[in-house]
């Protein structure tokens, strides 16, 4: 067989829209079955007006029978009957719009048969007191229905009559054509009603695709906030609905990372002004005094100190952020890599006049990862708590081995966080007490990284807060073996 015309159609309907595809289809189904029960319909319905037809000759023979019957044996034969039979049988002929011959057989007084029915079924069987009819080809030739019924002899012997009755067939295949065009109507009328439908649901189906293309294109011209209206509940709402989330993603990652460039700009150009300051003052101020010069030159240090950590946490969040960081797989003891972090927090703490406790098992809990990493998460939560405790304060830090990980739960009785800034403490650059933010050493960065890093380790972390002076908890889970 020859596939290439059967590629090149396959081709061509690959290259049409999806509403002409679903209409070919489903017009073509329909037709296919509308006409193949079209044609079962039809052909019995002929069938049926067929039978009808001879039924009803039939009944017209019986009909002409008995009122042949009257005129020819009711009184006695005479020229005015033969007369009156001849305007009866034209009668009848207009009247069933029908050829009626009177065939008498072998009666010396009565009318003499006409025409041979050496060739007529019908004859012989009325002949034979029986009735039928018969399709075959008249005088002229042309096909006909001819059916013949006997009249009997009235009680005069060899008074024998058959009357014979016949339709062009033409007139029965009319009747069946008009039978015809009626069902073709009827099917056309379906047809195009169905097609209507077709169109219809095609159309439904395929609007909210274009609706959803028009988006997409929005979108990816910039129009951020477009989003596809009344999705709908149906498979192609649903990728409605998936897009709209995935707008919002991605208007709420720009809009970040917006604001992020928006912040580090402004975090990185206070401490350079305040150099800037000093370091012109240094220069060309010559009335300072010593003890004020040595006095900038301590701030130019620390604002120093803050710019290059600040760069520090920077860069390794924006290497967490574009998953290049790498993750470390050395063996690590988290019970002594805490006591060591108290130990170098004693004094911190001590100065601040709080109390820091370590609740930790005598056994060693290892955990995989790069020193450096939890170093950074567990100094910035263990300094968080530190900072933010007020003079007579504690902070209980509890470690504990957990099935699949190990938790770290860092609580302290310090000033806390407000409900509405809770959700915010991960955000970069965000600190809930701004006005306060010079007092407080800290960049508002440590929390997002110390997420970033427990999130690229598998783990999780949470700060939980009663509200303001009720105090913070911190705590991190880690997976063992970590899941990053
Ligand atoms: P910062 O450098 O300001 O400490 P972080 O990212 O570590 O930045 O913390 C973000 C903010 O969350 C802080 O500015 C502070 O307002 C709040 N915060 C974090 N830890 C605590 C805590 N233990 N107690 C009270 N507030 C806290």
């Amino acid at each position: 067989m020859n596939r290439r015309p059967l590629a090149q159609v396959a081709a061509r309907l690959h290259r049409m829209s999806i509403r002409t595809r679903l209409l070919i289809a489903y017009v073509g189904l329909l037709l296919i079955g509308f006409l193949a029960l079209t044609l079962v319909a039809g052909s019995q319905i002929a069938l049926a007006a067929r039978a009808d037809y001879e039924q009803r000759l039939l009944n017209e023979v019986r009909l002409v029978q008995q009122g042949l019957r009257a005129v020819l044996y009711g009184e006695g034969w005479t020229e005015e009957s033969e007369a009156a039979l001849a305007a009866q049988i034209a009668e009848y002929e207009a009247h069933l719009n029908a050829s009626i011959v009177l065939h008498a057989l072998n009666d010396r007084e009565g009318p003499q048969p006409r025409g041979s029915f050496r060739e007529a079924p019908e004859m012989e069987t009325a002949i034979r007191d029986g009735v039928v009819v018969v399709q075959r080809d008249d005088d002229q030739g042309r096909p006909a229905l001819f059916t013949a019924v006997a009249l009997g002899d009235g009680g005069r012997e060899g008074g024998q009559a058959v009357v014979q009755l016949s339709v062009p067939l033409e007139n029965l295949t009319l009747l069946i054509t008009q039978r015809w065009l009626l069902l073709l109507l009827v099917l056309a009328v379906i047809l195009a009603v169905t097609v209507a439908a077709a169109l219809w649901v095609a159309r439904s189906i395929i609007r909210p695709l274009y609706t959803l293309r028009d988006s997409a294109l929005r979108l990816s011209e910039g129009d951020l906030a477009i989003r596809v209206a009344n999705p709908g509940d149906d498979e192609i709402g649903a990728v409605g609905r998936a897009f709209n989330e995935m707008a919002v993603q991605v208007q709420g990652m720009l809009e970040e990372q917006r604001a992020f460039a928006s912040n580090t700009s402004h975090e990185l150009r206070t401490p350079l002004t305040t150099i800037r300051l000093r370091s012109e003052a240094l220069r060309y101020d010559d009335s300072l005094d010593e003890a004020t010069s040595a006095q900038y030159i301590v701030e130019i240090d620390e604002e120093v100190g803050r710019l290059s950590s600040m760069i520090e946490d920077l860069t390794l969040l924006s290497r967490f952020d574009a998953g290049r960081a790498e993750l470390g797989h050395s063996e690590i003891d988290l019970v002594r890599l805490a006591v060591s972090l108290r130990q170098q927090h004693l004094a911190s703490a001590a100065e601040r006049g709080v109390t820091l406790t370590l609740i930790a098992p005598e056994a060693i809990i290892p955990i995989r990862g790069s020193l450096n990493h939890l170093l950074i998460v567990f100094r910035n939560l263990l300094e968080n708590a530190i900072k933010y405790t007020p003079k007579g304060g504690q902070v209980t830090w509890t470690i504990r081995q957990e099935a699949g990980g190990v938790r770290s739960i860092l609580q302290d009785t310090g000033q806390g966080i407000a409900p509405e800034n809770l959700a915010h403490v991960f955000e970069r650059f965000f600190r809930a007490d701004r006005a306060r933010s010079r007092d407080v050493p800290g960049t508002g960065l440590g929390l997002s990284l110390v997420k970033s890093i427990v999130d690229a380790y598998g783990g999780s972390v949470t700060l939980e807060s009663a509200g303001p002076n009720r105090g913070v908890t911190a705590t991190v889970f880690l997976p063992v073996p970590p899941a990053g």
